[in-house]
């Protein structure tokens, strides 16, 4: 099975997607992980990125998607991806769709973790304070956002269309929501 958990940054994605991990043996394939690794690691990739994440902007369609195709043979050996922060954009929706099927393979679910802003903004205050994640910090996560509302939360529709778009409730604990969203999946496969 394979999977999206969408929705704004600070929803929980990362949170809920390695639960699924432990509990499902799937992996994760967080873009957003992979690129602070490549920044860690001083590659030419991560000096190429570094500034791109500092301001909250999103990197090319290109490097993600590249980063991407390189996991599915793990993925699919696995049984299965949970895609968390990937795709933000239709664009990379559409070649996620095409390397999929190339593989013989597709998207069952796409669950949309709904968050209100307030929450939100709570939360990566949190996250900032506890962690220093240097993308948390305000200004920056203001511009996440606003990538979110205007390049990401298009694929709503596109994923609607296609009938995969499940909507679960991510206002509660980390427990009241993995539980919705096992209700969600209990229906898919
Ligand atoms: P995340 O950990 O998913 O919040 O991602 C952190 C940052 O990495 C984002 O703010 C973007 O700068 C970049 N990023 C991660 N995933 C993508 C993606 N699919 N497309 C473009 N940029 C991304």
């Amino acid at each position: 099975m394979n999977l999206i958990l969408f929705g704004p940054p600070g929803a929980g994605k990362g949170t809920q997607a390695k639960r699924l991990v432990e509990q499902r043996g799937m992996v994760q394939l967080s873009t957003g992980d992979m690129l602070r690794a490549a920044i860690a690691s001083g590659s030419e990739l991560g000096l190429k990125v570094k500034d791109v994440l500092d301001r909250g902007d999103l990197v090319t369609d290109e490097i993600v998607i590249a980063l991407i195709e390189e996991r599915l043979p793990e993925a699919e050996a696995a049984g299965g991806a949970i895609f968390d922060g990937f795709p933000r954009t239709v664009a990379q929706a559409e070649a996620l769709d095409v390397m999929l099927a190339k593989r013989g393979q597709k998207i069952d679910s796409v669950v949309r973790l709904e968050v209100d802003e307030p929450a939100l903004i709570e939360r990566i205050t949190k996250r900032y304070a506890e962690q220093g994640r240097s993308d948390d910090n305000p200004e920056t996560f203001v511009n996440r956002l606003a990538r979110y509302n205007a390049d990401t939360a298009p694929l709503l529709p596109y994923y609607r269309a296609q009938d995969k778009l499940v909507a679960v409730d991510g206002m509660g604990t980390v427990e009241a929501v993995a539980g919705a969203i096992d209700t969600a999946l209990s229906v898919v496969a």
